[in-house]
């Protein structure tokens, strides 16, 4: 079975984790350090905050926002749970905006109204959260203006997009936003098993999630009061343990330094596929935006019938293709539809979601993968597609 995501490791990854391993420091040592100084340096933020996933960034830059029980937290409706879940975490409310059908991502024409209709009735969004779907960066420069005039943060749920651009920058720069999270799960770009980071510019920001990922405590400068006794320390609010281990941060930095290369695998696959499947009038394929450069997690197609969907996603498995699919809108899970949520409150998603298959897309694919995948969707969708 080609998977349609797979983690890529090499020798420097596997002694990167056995010199760690052989090391005094296990957890609370130097790797971590260094990984959010070689991220906030490749990504063009002055701070990063490496944690236990990504879940646990999201609900740290939650609370570092100030996000209350009661304030609104809005994000798309075609995303894995955690972008929306992070705002139940804090006691908040969840809303929706649904998608660009072109991008898939958080539309911003659809935003504005939404914040037009929020504002007239008094329920303006604290935060919101575009998911950058598929690598593919969303519509910035418009969500960062309707930032600043409607006065709401910005987290970017940028999971999957490490090392993607917008306008010729990257991503989790801040450019946009207060703070941007990723994601280094094995199927992401790069992996630390589990783990996640969120950037900023913010020195406080960064400082309150740093302290909220360890209980809350303070030490040295930051106590409350002057003491020369050493082993001081305070816990001045309720943090938690989302810690990320040394064991992971050095795989995190060994795996950063192969980022350009990964994503130069996934552009190129990503191009074999969009000249092998251009003549396919059944479906239609990703796009990349001119201004833009995707990281290329997913290679999502839709399909003109969604009744397709279903036979051809059994062919491709049976035929040895780990296809997957993404997203079930968020607001159509039990949970979500227990809050009041209803199918049909988000179309576009749903719409969306009806006609989505992913492909393997993965830097670890031979041109003989690539090859056989292309051979078994074309004919796939001949046979089951009509
Ligand atoms: C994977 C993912 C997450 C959660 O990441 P974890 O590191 O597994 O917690 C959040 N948002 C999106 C869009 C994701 O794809």
């Amino acid at each position: 079975m080609i998977p349609y995501g797979r983690q890529s490791l090499d020798a420097a990854d596997f002694n990167a984790v056995e010199r760690v391993l052989r090391s005094d420091w296990l957890t609370q040592g130097p790797a971590a350090p260094a990984f959010e100084q070689a991220l906030g340096q490749r990504m063009g933020a002055p701070f990063a905050v490496v944690s236990n996933s990504a879940t646990s960034a999201l609900h740290l830059a939650c609370l570092a926002l100030g996000l209350q029980p009661g304030e609104r937290l809005w994000t798309s409706p075609n995303t894995f749970v955690a972008s929306a879940n992070c705002a139940r975490y804090c006691g908040a409310e969840v809303d929706f905006v649904d998608i660009d059908p072109d991008t898939r991502n958080l539309s911003a024409q659809r935003l504005r109204d939404k914040l037009v209709q929020a504002k007239r009735e008094g329920r303006l969004p604290k935060i919101v959260v575009p998911v950058h779907f598929a690598g593919h960066p969303c519509d910035m420069a418009a969500i960062g203006a309707l930032s600043q005039e409607y006065g709401f943060h910005v987290i970017e749920d940028a999971s999957h997009a490490v090392g993607a651009e917008y306008q010729g920058e990257p991503v989790g720069n801040g450019a946009w936003s207060d703070v941007t999270v990723f994601s280094f799960h094995p199927v992401k770009i790069i992996t630390t098993a589990e783990g996640g980071a969120a950037l900023c510019r913010d020195p406080a920001i960064a400082a309150a999630m740093a302290r909220l990922r360890s209980h809350g405590i303070v030490r040295g400068t930051e106590l409350t009061y002057d003491t020369t006794d050493p082993w001081v320390y305070e816990q001045v609010e309720l943090g938690f343990n989302y810690r990320m281990t040394e064991l992971q941060a050095a795989l995190g930095l060994s795996q950063l330094a192969k980022l350009d290369t990964f994503l130069e695998r996934r552009r190129a696959i990503a191009r074999a596929y969009g000249e092998a499947f251009a003549d396919l009038a059944e479906l239609r394929l990703p796009v990349e935006h001119e201004d833009v450069r995707s990281a290329w997690h997913l290679y999502a197609v839709a399909l003109d019938t969604p009744a397709w969907r279903r036979p051809l996603f059994d062919a491709l498995r049976a035929a040895g293709l780990g296809v997957q699919v993404h997203y079930i809108p968020v607001h159509t899970q039990p949970y979500y539809r227990r809050l009041g949520f209803a199918p049909g409150m988000f179309p576009a998603a749903e719409d969306y979601y009806s006609r989505a298959i992913s492909l393997p897309m993965f830097p670890g694919m031979s041109d003989a993968d690539v090859a056989t995948t292309i051979h078994i969707f074309r004919s796939s969708v001949r046979a089951v597609c009509c």
